[in-house]
């Protein structure tokens, strides 16, 4: 199989996959007893901790580990909403959010809070003026750095100093951009910043949120003074051991993989184009996380695609949701102001350390077949029973 879908999960390192084996072998433990085997789990934990600030460019004592990028999300947003509850209880999030920025939102929202969406122009980008016409009760932005069906990097820097003038904390969904593109937390600006382990060869069920020295938070999970009682709950130590290795491998990694990638993407777009005349890059002029294309072939409705290409040895996502029969064309897309007939073609193609040039030549070549067999399977034949 040729795995082209890195941005739904990535295989973890094996680097990663050792710690972790040693950590469930040896540090049983529990990092919050004073005994010694007790702060050997402690330093296990501690270690990681710096791994993971070093990412980011962040003071170790700002990481506060999570079940992964959902919680993170959910801990940023609420967290924050509910610091600053007192100034007003309206929060703004871009229309491209993750489901689980919107699903932190609609929470809020049952909590009699309003969200706000800002719109994104064509090539997917948030527009940082846009801050400057926010309610002024609004006090928790939320906007993502890359977008995880696009790969549209978003004017963070911007958007965070636009709504730092207007006394606006931001959150930054940083999941799909952490160990693909360098990340200073400190340019960036955001206040907030969530990441997940296993979008970087880390395992699934691990994350981190980096919560700004300064910044307001309430915690999520309550219960105990874990995380600096930023975070109730004893420590997933095997997973946190992991993360913090594959942190450290994916920083190390990250100049070399970024320009490698770069590469591909650019033979594989020159292969589609080349393959497929009419294909259409979605955010193609907007910067772009090196590893992400997504791509509509006119005629191919994606789910048939998937599937043709499934057959062909090439795993890929469809930039579409399928219920029930019907294709629904994605939201980010569709926030993109692109047509329901070219979203519901959409495909998510991403690369990763793994992937070579000669993947990339196939790739082209097994779509070149499936976009023939999906549009055979869309247009009925002559005379065929509707
Ligand atoms: N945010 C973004 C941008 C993502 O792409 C994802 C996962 O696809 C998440 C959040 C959720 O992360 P997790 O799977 O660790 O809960």
């Amino acid at each position: 199989m040729i795995y082209f879908d890195h941005n739904a999960s990535t295989p973890v390192r094996p680097e990663a996959a050792e710690a972790m084996r040693s950590a469930l072998a040896n540090l049983h433990a529990n990092p919050s007893s004073s005994h010694r085997e007790g702060q050997r789990a402690r330093a296990a934990v501690e270690r990681a901790r710096a791994q993971v600030a070093a990412l980011v460019e962040a003071r170790p004592d700002e990481v506060v580990f999570t079940s992964g990028g959902t919680e993170g999300d959910h801990a940023g947003l609420m967290g924050a909403a509910w610091a600053a509850e007192a100034r007003g209880r309206r929060v703004a999030i871009s229309a491209i959010e993750h489901h689980a920025v919107h699903g932190a939102a609609e929470v809020l929202e049952r909590l009699g809070y309003t969200a706000t969406h800002l719109p994104v122009g064509r090539e997917g980008l948030v527009d940082p003026a846009a801050i400057a016409t926010l309610p002024a009760d609004t006090t928790v932005v939320a906007v993502m750095l890359a977008n995880n069906e696009t790969g549209v990097i978003q004017p963070i820097a911007a958007v965070a100093a636009a709504a730092s003038a207007r006394g606006m904390r931001l959150v930054c969904d940083a999941v799909q951009a952490a160990g693909k593109i360098p990340i200073r937390r400190d340019d960036l600006g955001a206040d907030y910043l969530v990441i997940s382990g296993h979008k970087f060869g880390g395992p699934k069920g691990v994350g981190a949120l980096i919560v700004r020295t300064g910044a307001p938070f309430e915690p999520l999970f309550r219960g105990s003074a874990h995380e600096r009682g930023r975070r109730g709950g004893t420590e997933n130590l095997p997973g946190i051991v992991a993360l913090g290795v594959a942190a450290e491998c994916a920083a190390r990694e990250l100049e070399a993989e970024q320009g490698r990638l770069l590469e591909l993407r650019a033979q594989l777009e020159a292969g589609l184009r080349a393959a497929l005349p009419g294909a259409v890059v979605h955010g193609a002029r907007a910067p772009r996380l090196p590893n992400t294309v997504n791509v509509s072939i006119p005629g191919a409705r994606s789910d048939h695609l998937l599937m043709a290409l499934d057959a062909r040895g090439v795993a890929v996502s469809a930039g579409a949701a399928c219920a029930s029969g019907a294709v629904e064309s994605s939201p980010v897309l569709a926030a993109m102001g692109v047509s329901r007939e070219l979203a519901v073609c959409a495909l998510r193609l991403s690369m990763g350390r793994g992937t070579r040039a000669d993947d990339v030549a196939r790739v082209v070549a097994a779509l070149a077949e499936s976009a023939q067999a999906a549009r055979n399977l869309a247009v009925p034949a002559p005379g065929a029973a509707r």
